[in-house]
């Protein structure tokens, strides 16, 4: 079967078509989802959601038209992001996902943007049943697999970790977004203590946030602060994923989102990983970012179990939160 993925729950216009054979599925290095990414980028500050959805309006046919046109062959079904995300974003894609699983007469596939996040991992490590962190730029959270569905673990309780870091950034003048540059100037950096905030499996960001604000307002140099904000959110990451790893018994880690690409964090995952005898996958940065291959790969699974959508009941989520979700996938299943 062949799926096309539709995502925009953000910054990502994003299309893709994946090739999936349930009975037989091929590795991810073997068979990537042919992708096509028009990425938006504020002139200033962080993402409006207006100007996004602009964007999105005007980017989303060409992505998809490119890809369709690249692709073998029809494809079989649209699957595409539901939510979580912003809504002006979410509905263009839910208009768009809706006319054209209409127009070429094929089902619809509703995917959780999180869950995706999680599946991707899951799929291109072969793992079974792992922690998933989801460190992206709107959520922060763990899950973990149990009875149909995937748990919220431990999650943040205030801001998502990217949108926190693009936050400081912001206040220092640099463009959006923050996370690449914040781990270029790190590299410089000495440590200064900032605010370390973990209850249980559940974590915070904007005491910290404020504290690097006044740090640098204060004079301490911004690399200095870089590094420590790098430190401190990867320690509170890792502290939570080690906790979940040790609460559930899973052995297997896999790392989600955007600022899974910083290498500092996956440096400190691995570590603790190592440690503790458990296995620790994070996919390519392709994958890591939001990207429409991780749309088509969940919506392929899902098509394969049946779970699609009538166009009645397929209204986007903006809150679309994982643990809603019924996963009908798993059952049987070669990941
Ligand atoms: P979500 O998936 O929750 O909807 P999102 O749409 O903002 O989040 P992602 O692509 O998952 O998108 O993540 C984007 C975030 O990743 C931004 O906040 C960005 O600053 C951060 N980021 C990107 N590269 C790095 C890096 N090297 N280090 C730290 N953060 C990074």
């Amino acid at each position: 079967m062949r799926v096309l993925g539709i995502e925009g729950t953000a910054w990502a216009a994003s299309a893709a078509v994946f090739e999936y054979d349930p009975d037989d599925p091929a590795p991810l290095d073997a068979n990537p989802p042919a992708i096509g990414t028009d990425a938006y980028q504020p002139e200033s500050g962080g993402i409006h959601p207006r100007e996004a959805a602009e964007h999105m309006g005007e980017a989303i046919p060409t992505v998809i038209e490119s890809v369709l046109d690249a692709a073998d062959g029809p494809v079989n079904a649209v699957a595409f992001s539901r939510g979580p995300g912003l809504g002006p974003c979410l509905r263009i894609v839910g208009t768009a996902a809706r006319a054209l699983a209409e127009t070429l007469d094929v089902p619809l596939v509703g995917v959780n943007h999180m869950i995706a996040h999680l599946e991707i991992g899951r799929y291109g490590a072969g793992f079974d049943s792992p922690v998933c962190l989801n460190a992206s730029g709107a959520n922060a959270h763990l899950l973990g697999y149990h009875d149909g569905r995937y748990r919220v673990l431990g999650e943040t309780m205030d801001t998502g970790v990217g949108n926190a870091i693009d936050k400081f950034t912001r206040h220092v003048g640099w463009t959006h977004p923050g996370g690449p540059k914040v781990e270029e100037a790190a590299k410089s950096g000495d440590y200064v203590d900032l605010p370390y905030v973990v209850k249980g499996m559940d974590f915070s960001f904007s005491g910290l946030m404020s504290a690097a604000k006044d740090a640098y307002d204060e004079g301490t140099p911004v690399e200095d602060v870089c590094f420590s904000l790098q430190e401190t959110i990867f320690a509170m990451l890792t502290e939570v994923s080690e906790r979940a790893l040790s609460l559930t018994g899973a052995d297997e880690l896999v790392l989600g989102g955007g600022v899974g690409q910083n290498a500092r964090l996956r440096e400190m995952l691995a570590t603790m990983c190592a440690d503790r005898g458990a296995r620790f996958y994070a996919p390519d940065a392709r994958y890591l970012r939001d990207n429409a291959g991780m749309i088509a790969v969940l919506g392929a699974k899902m098509l394969a179990a049946g779970d699609t959508l009538a166009v009645g009941e397929s209204a986007v989520d903006p809150n679309f939160r994982p643990d809603e979700v019924a996963v009908t996938w798993r059952a049987g299943e070669t990941p």
